[in-house]
């Protein structure tokens, strides 16, 4: 039941930027609810899903449909107030809330509908993986998107958009059809490779700079319901073999199979004898479209390196693999994710990996190696915004930690390990998806698609109204 602006509250803190004459007209304008500082909402709905991040909006605005978030978008613009949009709310930099600004928050407009004709998916903007999963499963289809499935689709499409199904039928962005978006301007425009096709290009990989995307369609593939998964867990000593292994397994890989190994320690799984909670080990997470014997056998190599602490692999339903981790990333805990892609992963930053993992100031850390290629790399980098498609892996420092206390030694951490790994050759550029903080320059993201970004930006967005993101900037009148 939204909670509709509002009772006045005497503890309320004040709020600075936004008059509250004005503030009640606008909060007549709108259908979901508007809420500010005091309301009873309010605290619940200015939490994300990183511990880390704790804002102030002045007004979140949990938007009911498409005209609500053309009045929010109008209302920020009036008032020049700071604009954050929150999708489903899981980019680790916390962009989707601000302090003293308004937050467009979809988390409400979560609608999926599949056309099982077409084999396409429409989904609104605060829609999670998990939203999309079960509907397209229910006509055995599947369009690419993350693995974990309380994520949500808004910014891991915008920013590219990496999964199980990746190196079959490419990243998120590569199978958007078309956008419905909300400009800076509050026009609502359709984007695709006919209508806005420069819009439609910035939108495949080049973040939250070109307006508020209300709605999703993509193309869907026949997937499951069963697959092959790969979730095998073995002792630490064998980290140097798996990679090794990754390694050759990359060089010729069928694109219907994809891997992510990483390094961590054993989580508290009920396949696990509680005294090996918390050993050190490494991981390997993946999948082959085929359920039966022959996807199962070329995922085999990774299970029998030595004998594993545990082997969760099998056909499994497409949906449980899509959801296996998602009691590893509870809401509140800290985070600070970011990654770089490499090239190859010889012996010596394979060597740098392990060293760099010891460590980690906190074990519920991981260091993880998403093997690319397939799909990702046969479309050419200038045929969306997102650049770096031609590269073999990336590499993703993830440090999760519990006690405040310890956050500037894990982001100080996973920031010491990228700079290490940068340092190497072969090992470049950076995802929106695991951005840090937004600390890398932009180029560092859309490399040399960046011009063409900053023309698109110009056009749709002159004053830069979505800033809180990755940011492209626009071209001032000087810089015309
Ligand atoms: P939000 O935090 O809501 O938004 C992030 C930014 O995106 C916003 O600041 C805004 O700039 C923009 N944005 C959001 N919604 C909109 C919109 N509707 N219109 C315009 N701009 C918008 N990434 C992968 O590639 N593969 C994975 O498997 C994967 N697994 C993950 C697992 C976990 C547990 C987590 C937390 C993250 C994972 N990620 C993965 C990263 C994830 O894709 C990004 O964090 C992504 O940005 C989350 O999208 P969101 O909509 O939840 O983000």
């Amino acid at each position: 039941m939204p909670v509709k602006r509002r009772t006045p509250d005497p503890d309320r803190e004040p709020t600075t930027s936004v008059p509250a004459g004005a503030l009640e007209s606008f909060a007549a304008t709108v259908r979901g609810a508007v809420l500010a500082p005091g309301d009873e909402a309010y605290e619940e709905a200015r939490r994300v899903w990183n511990g880390m991040i704790d804002r102030r909006p002045a007004v979140i605005v949990r938007c009911s449909g498409v005209a609500d978030v053309v009045a929010a978008v109008g209302f920020a613009r009036e008032e020049g107030l700071s604009l954050a949009v929150r999708g489903g709310g899981h980019n680790v930099a916390g962009t989707a809330v601000c302090d003293d600004g308004l937050v467009v928050d979809l988390s409400a407009m979560t609608g999926v509908h599949v056309d099982p004709d077409a084999q396409t998916v429409r989904a609104e903007g605060g829609a999670t993986l998990g939203d999309v999963d079960r509907e397209t499963q229910l006509f055995g289809l599947a369009t690419p998107l993350g693995v974990v499935s309380k994520t949500g689709i808004a910014g891991l499409t915008l920013n590219g958009g990496l999964g199980h199904l990746r190196r079959q039928f490419g990243l998120s962005c590569d199978n958007l059809v078309s956008a419905e978006v909300v400009t800076a301007a509050g026009e609502v425009l359709t984007a695709s490779a006919a209508e806005h096709p420069d819009l439609f290009w910035a939108l495949q990989g080049g973040g939250g700079n070109f307006g508020v995307v209300t709605s999703f369609e993509f193309a869907c593939h026949e997937v499951g319901p069963e697959v092959s998964g790969l979730f095998v867990l073995h002792a630490a000593d064998h980290a140097t073999e798996v990679f090794q292994l990754l390694r050759e397994f990359a060089a010729d890989a069928p694109e219907e199979a994809a891997v992510i190994p990483f390094l961590g320690f054993v989580p508290e799984l009920e396949a696990v004898p509680p005294e090996q909670w918390g050993d050190p080990m490494v991981a390997v997470l993946g999948c082959h479209l085929d359920p039966g014997d022959a996807g199962a056998a070329v995922l085999e190599p990774f299970r029998e390196v030595g004998t594993p602490i545990a082997d969760l692999s099998g056909p499994m339903a497409y949906t449980d693999l899509q959801s296996m981790l998602d009691e590893d990333y509870p809401d509140g805990l800290n985070y600070y994710w970011k990654a770089t892609y490499l090239d190859d992963l010889d012996d010596e930053l394979v060597d740098l990996l392990v060293e760099r993992w010891r460590a980690s100031p906190s074990t519920l850390s991981t260091v993880d190696v998403w093997q690319l290629g397939g799909a990702i790399a046969d479309r050419p980098q200038d045929a969306s915004a997102f650049w770096h498609r031609d590269r073999s892996y990336l590499l993703t420092f993830e440090a999760n930690w519990e006690d405040p206390a310890d956050t500037d030694a894990n982001v100080a951490w996973a920031r010491e390990s990228i700079d290490a790994v940068r340092r190497l050759a072969g090992a470049v550029g950076g995802y929106g998806n695991f951005p840090g903080f937004h600390e890398d320059p932009s180029q560092t993201l859309f490399g040399d698609n960046l011009d063409r970004l900053v023309a698109v930006k110009t056009r749709y967005d002159p004053e830069n109204l979505f800033r809180l993101n990755q940011n492209v900037q626009p071209r001032t009148d000087a810089s015309h």
